[in-house]
């Protein structure tokens, strides 16, 4: 199968050439025809399956016939780091049709977007709140919208923005085409899609489950020797670029001095940081200069860096979708990641709600030569070691936790905690990890 098949203008095809594509992927193959021809799309796919592209290119097709320098295409994502990501796969694979598109999102001044507005442009990759903004002061004219993808949509729920989104919507055109994609659906998105969509067609792509490219392990750790864990771990494992995701912003933050103060090359990336350093903490990763970032999830959000071979949670996810999301940040487009995940005892209920969408149960490991029994400073807790996974959309399913006969501690060269010790919590939970004979 190759991109020839759909016929795209000569230029557009230099671009995907330019960009190394060489065949469609799956969610290319299904949606394309489709928004070729103009239909509304409800796609539920997968991050890291290529589905930029796959709205991308018809977009960059509609718009090589048409007026010109007029705001034609408009692309909501829920963060400014997914808004430039699609903005570039849109410049990398429009740089022969001389099509413009612009990013338009909050925390950073708004008149060189303005700017670039004026000067016209046929598309602009937005962020609900800035773009709201821009149109109520009269800086964004919509009304000429033809095409308007929502990205992640699951996502923009999850961060508030759907009432933003449908602000947006009565400022633009009724007859367009609109292209939702989503890697899953809560009740709201289903809604929302039920009202903006017209007789769409929906494409969806996996389950739900995380890219299948992706190997998946899990390695029960106390809660303070977590970050001891990290360093040996990323030490002893042969990586290329590793993502590590906290739950907070403080301990995003903490666990990366702790890393950088070890000479680990480390930046962090959360919420609080100006954009300046956001963008040093994203090129530095993608460049390189930064083995592993340690982020925060909404920080993550989009982040596309063709070499992260491990995603490492350090902090569970909060729900099955958001770990979904995370393992996407590896394992891109065909390509082979790791996603190692630990574990604490209050954990692992959880647990059973990833591998029933991953449809298996998940390789517990232990690390050779790394001291699982360094008990716990005296007074330490830390609150944010609590897991939040009640928001998950399913609850947990205990039951298959049930406490089984403690087995399966066969572990390669490390002592396992067997009990309760003063200064550490318990890791009895752990009898029901049945652990892999398979250690690093
Ligand atoms: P996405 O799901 O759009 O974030 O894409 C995931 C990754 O796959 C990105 O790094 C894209 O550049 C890459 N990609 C998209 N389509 C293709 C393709 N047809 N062949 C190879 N890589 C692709």
């Amino acid at each position: 199968m190759s991109f020839r098949q759909f016929n795209l203008h000569m230029q557009i095809e230099k671009g995907i050439e330019a960009l190394g594509y060489t065949a469609p992927t799956p969610i290319q193959l299904q949606s394309m025809p489709v928004i070729l021809q103009g239909k509304d799309v409800m796609g539920l796919a997968q991050t890291g399956t290529g589905k930029t592209a796959a709205f991308a290119l018809p977009i960059l097709q509609r718009l090589m016939s048409g007026p010109r320098r007029t705001l034609r295409a408009l692309i909501i994502a829920p963060t400014r780091e997914l808004a430039e990501q699609i903005h570039e796969v849109i410049g990398g694979l429009g740089r022969a049709t001389k099509l413009k598109s612009v990013t338009v999102y909050g925390g950073v001044n708004k008149n060189p977007q303005i700017r670039a507005l004026c000067q016209g442009v046929e598309i602009a990759v937005a962020c609900p709140g800035r773009l709201l903004d821009l149109a109520d002061q009269g800086e964004i004219d919509l009304s000429h919208i033809e095409v308007l993808v929502l990205d992640e949509a699951d996502r923009m729920f999850d961060m508030g923005f759907l009432p933003d989104i449908r602000k947006i919507m009565k400022r633009l055109p009724t007859k367009r085409q609109t292209l939702l994609f989503s890697a899953t659906m809560p009740d709201d998105i289903r809604k929302l899609a039920k009202d903006i969509l017209h007789d769409p067609v929906t494409i969806r792509i996996g389950t739900g489950a995380p890219v299948s490219t992706v190997s998946h392990a899990l390695y029960p750790v106390e809660p303070h020797l977590k970050t001891a864990l990290l360093m040996k771990l990323i030490e002893r494992t042969d990586t290329e670029s590793v993502l590590v995701f906290a739950r907070t912003k403080h301990r995003t933050t903490r666990v990366a001095e702790q890393m950088k103060r070890a000479g680990f090359p480390v930046a962090s990336l959360q919420g609080n940081l100006t954009q300046n350093r956001r963008q040093d903490a994203l090129s530095g990763f993608r460049e390189g200069k930064y083995q592993i970032l340690v982020a925060t999830d909404i920080a993550a959000r989009g982040i596309d860096v063709s070499g992260i071979s491990h995603v490492i949670n350090y902090d569970m996810p909060d729900t099955v979708d958001a770990y979904t999301h995370r393992i996407g940040r590896t394992g891109r487009a065909a390509k082979t990641g790791d996603a190692f995940t630990f574990v604490t005892s209050q954990d692992r209920a959880f647990v059973g709600d990833i591998e029933h969408v991953l449809g298996e149960r998940i390789e517990r490991r232990t690390l050779t030569d790394f001291d699982y029994n360094v008990p716990a400073p005296a007074g330490s807790s830390d609150a944010a070691d609590r897991p939040r996974h009640s928001v998950g959309r399913r609850p947990a399913r205990v039951s298959e936790y049930a406490p089984v006969k403690k087995r399966g501690d066969s572990v390669h060269g490390a002592s396992r905690p067997s009990g309760r010790r003063s200064g550490t919590r318990s890791l009895e939970g752990f009898s029901a990890f049945r652990s892999s004979s398979k250690t690093r």
